[in-house]
């Protein structure tokens, strides 16, 4: 599929399907929304030398529908406080901050980047975290953190200054970078989850993750209500609420033990999409029917793709520095410095 094609796909799911699904009132948050959906494209050639000791990055704030100018240093603070817990391990934070680095390089302009495409505001990123990837105000820092501002700020202050201007690079270029909150206990390969081959993801073990609390969960639906969500988008599908369990099949998984594929009243459709449209924590699920009631057990939080926040914070605790931990979910990448 081309990639326009399969962004217009992707746009008429956020667009149309998620929201349908958040009337009809499933719990769902920002886990089907994950950063970065969109790749960008291949060869792009750095220009790593351009900006001198203090970059600064255009920043599209979503809320306010303006674009802030700051330093990228002091934007990785407020993407970081974002994106993980401040109570993480500090080699986690670190990798976190060199992570959303990487991201935030390979998009900006005077980079040779493109910019953020979502909004048309020109900005380099936005704070959209289904697009490139969350970041929260110092204000806003203050007000989630009340009395645990000012230790929260100076370690993730220090994650990001301890990393300064390293990325995280392939090849000399920016890797695409995705990462997510946590694994079933492997991570995924890429082009099971988006429409690409990148040399640096490959299946690779993500322990101790188990106690997590996104690990397991149960999502439930009615009979009627699982149905009608697939009828929604496969109107051609003969599903029906009588005899279920016999109309759906898990038809195979990808090398990590995610469902690749599961057939829904006569349609195939890949284990990716099967979790968006039910707003699924992970495409790692199986499926339990009890009376007129269907039970998602779901494993892991997230895409797969990449490096575990979770996996992560263990490998942290167990003594990894941040570049293992980096070189652990990103293979055979390099860290440089580009100012
Ligand atoms: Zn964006």
């Amino acid at each position: 599929m081309r990639w326009w094609l399969y962004g217009l796909l992707l746009t008429i799911l956020v667009v149309l399907i998620i929201p349908s699904v958040i009337v009809k009132g499933c719990s769902i948050d920002r886990q089907v929304l994950e950063q970065t959906m969109e790749i960008e494209p291949e060869g792009l050639s750095i220009t790593m030398e351009t900006l001198g000791d203090t970059p600064q990055i255009k920043v599209y704030n979503h809320i306010d529908k303006e674009i802030m100018d700051m330093p990228l240093e002091q934007y990785i603070v407020g993407v970081v406080a974002a994106e993980m817990p401040a109570s993480f391990n500090i080699e986690a934070l670190k990798a976190q901050a060199v992570a959303a680095r990487t991201l935030a390089v390979r998009k900006m302009k005077a980079y040779g980047g493109r910019g953020c495409s979502k909004y048309g505001s020109g900005a380099d990123v936005c704070t959209f975290y289904g697009h490139c990837q969350a970041w929260i105000s110092d204000i806003d820092q203050e007000k989630n953190w009340k009395g645990e501002y000012d230790s929260n700020r100076a370690k993730i202050t220090n994650a990001v200054q301890e990393t300064r201007g390293l990325i995280l690079t392939y090849q000399d270029n920016p890797i695409e970078v995705f990462y997510y909150s946590t694994s079933n206990g492997k991570t995924e390969d890429v082009s099971e989850v988006f429409s690409t081959q990148l040399p640096y993801y490959q299946v690779v073990d993500s322990k101790g993750e188990e106690d997590a609390p996104k690990y397991r969960e149960v999502f439930t639906f009615t009979d009627k209500e699982f149905v009608d969500i697939f009828k929604r988008q496969y109107p051609n599908s003969n599903l029906t609420r009588k005899g279920l369990d016999a109309q759906i099949n898990i038809l195979g998984y990808t090398e990590s033990g995610r469902v690749a594929e599961i057939s829904v009243g006569g349609i195939k459709i890949q284990g990716k999409d099967f979790r968006s449209l039910y707003g699924l924590n992970s495409a790692d699920f199986r499926i339990e029917y009890s009376g007129d009631k269907v039970l998602i057990h779901t494993t892991g939080y997230g895409h797969g793709v990449g490096m575990s926040q979770v996996g992560a914070d263990r490998m942290g605790e167990n003594g990894g520095t941040y570049q293992e931990i980096l070189k652990h979910y990103y293979i055979d990448v390099k860290i440089d410095r580009i100012y």
